[in-house]
């Protein structure tokens, strides 16, 4: 592995940005007549949030044992991969790599930002090839790796993550939106080791609070200064910093809901047995199963009749449909609707 200079692989512009400074964020008084951003006086909720997310940081930084400096906060993970896009590809020249299939957003900020995508085809068990994965990479326009794990829509963990990281000559993103379904290790213990790596986590998905749109990026505190550096200041609502304060002092809820979500994955993959239109379900580490079926249009369609809506990867990935796991009635509505297929 060649050693990486960060500051090589941002863009110039970005280098060069003065950051924005909230003297408000930033000033050394326990509580300031706040005469400074035009606000009303009166009233809850009347204030700008903390554009430093400062409480919730230092919480996160407790659990995850990195420092605050390590952490950017960002209005659902969807925006850090837009932020993290942002800071290293220049646009009309770099490239992003992401594997396919997987999440779709990668492409989509890439896009925005007129960035090429190159996609890495996982090989039969959803896994990525490291023979495709050093051809591919050879080329040197690769900024950004997207590695997402446990993956969407495959819902399998991908193998040896430390290897892409180390021969890649570019920022790895190891996305980790369903880490808490999974049995394996979380990459942010790796971040001390990679200068390289960003590792994004939500509250989306096993927290319960997709509502509250909040991500987090874990890094290196250089990466992190840059992705501070282009977000809006204040991207995170007060509210939303609250309840997902509310929610880390609260975990017990969050035990309690994770176990049910086992439990009921669980118990759909057992009933799954006995459904006659299911061809294979695919070993899943997230809170959803990619199933394939006999004859996907009928199922699809039989599920939409019944008001049930599931994510059809068809034809992307052949006779293929996304079904999250939900509560024990939905559960229980989705298999008698599949056994009567
Ligand atoms: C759901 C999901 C996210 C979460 O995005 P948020 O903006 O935080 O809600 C991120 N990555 C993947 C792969 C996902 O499936």
């Amino acid at each position: 592995m060649t050693t990486i200079n960060i500051n090589t692989l941002v863009r110039k512009n970005i280098l060069a940005l003065q950051p924005y400074i909230s003297f408000r964020d930033n000033n050394k008084f326990d509580s300031p007549v706040l005469l400074d951003a035009n606000e009303n006086p009166f009233g809850k909720y009347n204030r700008y949030p903390d554009s430093t997310q400062k409480k919730l940081k230092e919480k996160l930084s407790q659990i995850k044992n990195i420092q605050p400096s390590q952490i950017a906060v960002g209005n659902g993970s969807d925006e850090l991969i837009d932020l993290i896009i942002k800071v290293f590809c220049e646009p009309q020249k770099d490239s992003i790599l992401m594997m396919n299939p997987s999440f779709a957003m990668y492409g989509f900020y890439a896009s925005i930002n007129e960035n090429k995508v190159i996609k890495l085809n996982l090989n039969e068990n959803f896994d990525i090839n490291k023979d495709d994965f050093l051809k591919i990479t050879a080329d040197n326009s690769l900024k950004i790796f997207f590695l997402c794990s446990p993956n969407n829509p495959t819902g399998n963990c991908i193998q040896d993550i430390e290897f892409f990281i180390k021969n890649f000559n570019g920022i790895v993103v190891v996305d980790e939106a369903y880490i808490e379904f999974s049995d394996e290790k979380s990459s942010v213990e790796l971040i001390e080791r990679y200068p390289n790596l960003i590792v994004l986590q939500t509250f989306s998905k096993a927290w319960g609070k997709a509502g509250a749109r909040v991500g987090i990026a874990c890094s290196s505190e250089e990466i992190i200064r840059l992705i501070n550096l282009v977000k809006a200041p204040y991207n995170v609502n007060s509210m939303s910093q609250e309840m997902i304060l509310n929610c880390l002092d609260n975990p017990n809820e969050f035990d309690k809901n994770l176990e049910n979500i086992f439990k009921e994955r669980t118990w759909l993959n057992s009933k799954f047995e006995d459904v006659n239109c299911i061809k294979k379900v695919f070993p899943t580490d997230a809170n959803f199963f990619l199933i394939e079926f006999e004859d996907v249009e009928k199922v699809y369609e039989n599920l939409v009749e019944n008001e049930i809506l599931t994510s059809k990867r068809a034809p992307s990935i052949p006779n293929c449909i996304r079904i999250n796991i939900g509560n024990q009635e939905e559960n229980q509505k989705l298999i008698n609707i599949l056994k009567n297929i």
